[in-house]
């Protein structure tokens, strides 16, 4: 069971309560998410990590501004599926691991995601993305089979890559609320 309160200034954010150990920031599209315990204090989480917290507004706010000049990038899903499965393959062999499934799928807060027996899911989203962003999110993926978690070595493997993974992430994120005006557009639901 969750328990969740939402609001929007100066940044989109959540609230929730979880039966989680320790509280933990997560920023989900513009969404920043304050996860605490039952009996946690999420004024606490925020006073304790408000150079970070300041960053994040900073940084969606860049990516606002930048929302206003990417072009979606018409493709169909028969050809992205095509381009993603090369772009797996072909980082598979250059990190030298071994790749299961490759899927493409409808997802609601990231990018892409993986299993630690190699199965790779981007993002069916990520259809209107340009060519590098596409090769940027299947590398990332593909590298946390190498390293699971975020630390500096995965941070390290993704710079050798991708020299320009800040401005890659910024754009990332530009397309994400690209997308997500899209959708309320044409009246999906978004959260
Ligand atoms: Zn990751």
């Amino acid at each position: 069971m969750t328990d969740a309160v939402r609001g929007s200034f100066p940044i989109r954010y959540r609230i929730i309560r979880k039966p989680v150990k320790h509280p933990r920031l997560e920023l989900w599209g513009s969404e920043l998410r304050i996860i605490v315990p039952k009996n946690g204090n999420p004024l606490r989480v925020i006073r304790e990590n408000r150079r970070w917290i300041i960053e994040q507004i900073e940084f969606v706010r860049r990516a606002r501004s930048v929302a206003d000049r990417v072009k979606l990038i018409p493709r169909t899903r028969r050809k992205f599926k095509a381009l993603v499965r090369k772009i797996a393959e072909e980082y598979s062999r250059k990190l030298n691991i071994s790749l299961g499934d490759v899927r493409v799928r409808k997802m609601k807060s990231c990018w892409g995601c993986c299993s630690k027996s190699g199965n790779v899911t981007i993002n069916s989203e990520a259809q209107y993305l340009p060519e590098n962003l596409i090769r940027y999110l299947v590398y990332h993926e593909l590298c946390h089979l190498i390293r699971w978690r975020h630390d500096r070595v995965f941070r390290e493997l993704i710079r050798k890559a991708f020299p320009n993974c800040e401005e890659l992430e910024l754009e990332l994120q530009a397309y994400w609320i690209k997308l997500n005006e899209k959708r309320l557009q044409i009246g999906e639901p978004v959260s």
